[in-house]
C-alpha cells in the first residue's frame, strides 16, 4: 500500500501536456493558451470620454462654480464609434458621449451633471451654449491611449487558463482563434455483472450504473470529454475487447473489479494488456485503487485509472488522482484543489491507518469555518457525496479527531486558480 502523495507522484509521472490546436475563440474557454499573445494595437487606440458630457479646455473652465458658471460656446457633437471632427479652443465645447473620440485640442471631460444640461434638456432646448459648474481638473473622465493595453506587449502567456475574462481579453485584441492546449478526451468503462445502464429495464438483482455518469460529469466540469463506453462484464474476454475501446482516448478509467473479489479482474487485464504500476493506495475510501499503462497495438501507451467500484470510491479517487491527472494534460500549472481550514464539529475514529476523506457539509460562520460530517459514511452512500460541499482530511497518522479539531478540508466546489 503506497501514500496518496506517490500515487499522485506515479500518475503524474506519467501523464504530459497533450498537443496544441487552434480553436474558435469562445470554444477555447477553460484551456490553456499555447503560446504567447502580444497586442497587435494600442487599446484604447486613442484618448476618448469616459462619461457622457463636455469635453473642453481646462483653462476655459478651471475657475467655474455654480455662482459663477464658465459659458462656453458648444461647436458640436461628438458620439462613439465616428472619427473627431471638431478642434476645441478656448471657450468652446463638444458635446461628447462616453467612448468617442476626445477631440483635439479638448484636455478634460465635464460631465452633463456638472452642467446645465438637464436643465436644457428639461426645456427641450437646443443651444448654442452650455454651462459649466465646477472647474475639475486637467485629464479628468478621459481613457488615455493604451491605458489597458499597449502595442507590441505580452497580454496572454502561453500557458494561461482561458477564463471569461481572458476571452474578453482575446476578443478586444481582435482574436478570432486561439491556439489552446487540446482537452483530454477520458473513455470511461463501468466493470461489474450486476450493472445495466440508465434507459435499461433492470431486474431486481441488478442495479442501474451510476459511475459512468458521475465520472462523466466530473471529466466535464474540469473541461474534458469523456467517451462513455458502456458496461463490461466481469469475465476476461469481454472486459478485455471493452478496454481496447477506450485505446484511442488519453486517459481510460475503469470503475469496480479492482478489490479482491473472485470476480474482480481489472487488474488481471491490466497487468496482461500492459503494465501495473501500482495497486493499493493508504486511503479510504479509495484503498484499491490500480494504476498502470495499457499498450496499443502501434506500440503507444494509455494510462490507466482502475477506481474502486463503490460510487463514492469512484468518485473521491476521481478528485485525488482523475483530476489533477486530467489538469496537467490541459497544461495546468495549478492542480491544488483550494483547501481550506476549518473546526470538525464531529470525532472521526481512523482504525486502519489510512487517510480519511470525510464527507463535509462546509459553512462559514463569523470566525471561521466549520465542518459536519454529513451522515453515514459508507462508500456506497452516494447520497452522502450529493449532501457535501467538502471533503475533509483526517491523517493516516490520526487514530482519532475530537469535536472541535481544526481539520484540511478540500472544497469541491472551488475552482483551482
Ligand atoms: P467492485 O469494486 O466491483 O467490487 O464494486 C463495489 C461496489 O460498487 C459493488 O457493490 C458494486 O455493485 C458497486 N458498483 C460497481 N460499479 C458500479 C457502477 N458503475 N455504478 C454503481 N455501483 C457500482
Ligand atoms: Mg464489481
Amino acid at each position: 500500500m503506497i501514500s496518496v502523495e506517490e500515487a499522485l507522484g506515479k500518475i503524474l509521472d506519467l501523464v504530459h501536456v497533450l498537443e496544441k490546436e487552434e480553436k474558435p475563440l469562445l470554444e477555447c474557454l477553460g484551456q490553456t493558451c499555447a503560446e504567447d499573445i502580444y497586442a497587435p494595437f494600442y487599446i484604447p487606440p486613442s484618448d476618448n470620454s469616459a462619461m457622457d458630457g463636455y469635453a473642453v479646455q481646462y483653462e476655459s473652465i478651471k475657475e467655474a462654480t455654480r455662482e459663477h458658471p464658465a459659458i462656453l460656446h458648444v461647436i458640436g457633437e461628438s458620439p462613439a464609434g465616428e472619427p473627431s471632427r471638431f478642434i476645441v479652443k478656448p471657450g468652446t465645447a463638444v458635446r461628447i458621449m462616453t467612448g468617442a473620440l476626445l477631440p483635439d485640442g479638448a484636455d478634460v471631460v465635464v460631465p452633463f451633471e456638472e452642467t446645465n444640461e438637464s436643465l436644457l434638456r428639461q426645456a427641450n432646448a437646443s443651444s448654442v451654449e452650455i454651462y459649466i459648474y465646477r472647474g475639475i481638473s486637467s485629464g479628468a473622465n478621459i481613457r488615455k491611449k493604451g491605458e489597458d493595453i499597449v502595442e507590441g506587449t505580452l497580454v496572454i502567456p502561453k500557458d494561461t487558463f482561458l477564463r471569461p475574462a481572458e476571452i474578453g481579453v482575446l476578443a478586444s485584441i481582435g482574436k478570432t482563434v486561439v491556439p489552446v492546449i487540446r482537452k483530454p478526451v477520458v473513455a470511461i468503462l463501468a466493470t461489474g455483472n450486476e450493472l445495466v445502464d440508465v434507459g435499461e429495464k433492470r431486474p431486481p438483482y441488478n442495479i442501474y450504473n451510476s459511475n459512468s455518469y458521475s465520472l462523466a460529469a466530473q471529466v466535464i466540469r474540469y473541461g474534458c470529454s469523456p467517451k462513455i463506453l458502456g458496461v463490461a462484464r466481469d469475465e476476461v474476454g469481454n472486459l478485455t475487447d471493452a478496454i481496447r475501446q477506450g485505446l484511442d482516448a488519453d486517459l481510460l478509467i475503469t470503475s469496480g473489479g479492482v478489490s479482491m473479489g473472485d470476480y474482480d479482474i481489472v487488474k488481471d487485464i491490466l497487468a496482461k494488456e500492459g503494465e501495473i504500476h501500482f495497486w493499493t493506495v493508504r486511503m479510504k475510501p479509495g484503498k484499491p485503487l490500480a494504476f498502470g499503462v495499457l499498450k496499443r497495438d502501434d506500440g503507444k501507451t494509455v494510462p490507466h485509472l482502475g477506481l474502486p467500484g463503490n460510487p463514492v470510491s469512484a468518485m473521491i479517487t476521481f478528485e485525488i488522482f482523475g483530476r489533477p491527472a486530467i489538469l496537467r494534460m490541459m497544461g495546468r500549472k495549478n492542480l491544488e484543489k483550494p483547501t481550506i481550514k476549518a473546526v470538525l464539529e464531529d470525532g472521526v475514529v481512523n482504525t486502519d491507518d489510512r487517510r480519511i476523506f470525510t464527507r463535509v457539509w462546509v459553512t462559514q460562520r463569523d470566525e471561521g469555518y466549520y465542518a459536519t460530517l454529513t451522515g453515514p459514511q459508507g462508500s456506497g452512500i452516494l447520497t452522502s457525496m450529493s449532501s457535501a460541499n467538502g471533503l475533509a482530511i483526517i491523517p493516516e497518522t490520526v487514530k482519532e479527531v475530537f469535536p472541535g479539531t481544526v481539520v484540511d478540508v478540500i472544497m469541491l466546489g472551488w475552482d483551482e486558480g
